[in-house]
């Protein structure tokens, strides 16, 4: 197949990982016999050095008729002045924003060789695997805000729109896995969680062989770290999703192997690892790429359908974990260039 690929590599590590990812993406279209074209454009930091805005026209434009986007990280000391008017996290709300990506899909599960690395014994991170489905676009973070001398506000509002979309992105993502849905919310004490737990049970009626169950977001930050592999997806509103998801960060051991997607309406979708810019080991080739590559992963399966590269891909990453070469954040010496060429040589049996 055909596909046009728009690549923001961004600040820090942000550029070195997203060479390893396409390094791996070429070697998929090879291997595969697809076309894909990979075109780079600057956000962030780098973007604002350049051209004054953290979000250029140019650089949105590309997004916006691209068939799938990934992205490294953005930010960094040099732009974090309190007093700046002009910030690099900006340029990804504003790409979040226009891309209209509302489900932000984040797969935990933790390889068995890694278990030494997560703060949960092994016998609770046996068989975790967790599809999370946190609402991105809607909930306190975009209510309106007022801040006087004494008080502050924001307002948490969701419509009901805002909910079903996501909902049923969650149960048409169960159905392709343990057909289970996990809604979180705090429906004893908020207006929107009853709101939300309404609308998820009658989207629930369109999807009968998918069970669902709900929990109260403070007894889920609990059960997470009691019993991680009772949940196939969990789906939860914006701010939620944001502490929950850090939790199940933590119990994977290392943020440099977590990837992500953002998803909306069409095929295209935004593609990033949870990890931020780090700045502390930018550009010395010691960044572990395999949370990059494994969103490229995700690329390949929910904005190009390609399953089976997209299996094969994961294999490959799953195989060097287990074998190594390691970087250092998963207890390793290795760097980045020689974690990448383990992956494509594993490739090379998956594919
Ligand atoms: P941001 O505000 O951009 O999200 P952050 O403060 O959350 O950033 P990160 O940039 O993610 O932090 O870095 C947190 C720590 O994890 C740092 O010590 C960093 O070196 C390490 N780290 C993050 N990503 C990786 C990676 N891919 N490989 C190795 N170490 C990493
Ligand atoms: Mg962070």
């Amino acid at each position: 197949m055909k596909a046009r690929i728009v690549t923001l590599p961004g600040d820090g590590i942000g550029p070195e990982v997203t060479a390893a990812a396409v390094a791996v993406l070429n070697a998929v279209a090879a291997h595969y016999e697809h076309a894909f074209a990979v075109e780079e454009h600057p956000i962030g930091g780098i973007a604002i050095d350049t051209t004054g805005e953290p979000l250029p026209a140019t650089t949105l434009a590309a997004c916006q008729s691209a068939d799938a986007v990934l992205l490294g990280a953005v930010g960094g000391p040099k732009w974090s002045d309190p007093a700046a008017k002009v910030r690099p996290e900006q340029g990804l709300l504003a790409l979040r924003a226009a891309l209209g990506v509302y489900a932000n899909l984040r797969p935990l599960s933790v390889h068995p060789a890694l278990a030494a690395l997560s703060p949960l014994k092994d016998e609770k991170l046996k068989d975790v695997d967790v599809l999370f489905v946190r609402e991105l676009t809607g909930g306190a973070y975009f209510g309106t805000k007022t801040r006087s001398a004494d008080a502050a506000t924001d307002e948490c509002r969701y419509t009901v729109a805002e909910i079903e979309r996501v909902a049923r992105r969650a149960f048409a993502l169960a159905r392709g896995r343990r057909k289970h849905v996990t809604s979180v919310d705090k429906a004893n004490v908020l207006e929107t969680s009853r709101l939300w737990r309404a609308t998820v049970m009658r989207v629930a009626a369109d999807y009968p062989d998918v069970t669902l169950e709900h929990q109260l977001v403070d007894s889920m930050a609990m059960l997470l770290l009691t019993q991680p592999a009772r949940y196939d997806v969990v789906v939860t509103e914006n701010l939620f999703g944001d502490i929950l998801t850090d939790e199940a960060a933590a119990l994977a051991g290392s943020l440099g192997l977590l990837p992500s997607a953002s998803l909306g309406e069409g095929n295209c979708g935004l593609y990033e690892p949870i990890h931020g810019s780090a700045p502390d080991i930018a550009g010395q080739g010691l960044a572990n790429p395999l949370g990059a590559i494994l969103s490229a992963a995700l690329l390949l399966r929910h904005s190009l359908g390609l399953e089976g590269e997209a299996q094969a891909v994961e294999a490959a990453v799953a195989q060097v974990v287990e074998h190594g070469p390691r970087t250092r954040d998963l207890g390793g010496t290795a760097g980045t260039d020689a974690v990448l060429q383990a992956v494509l040589t594993a490739l090379e049996d998956h594919a």
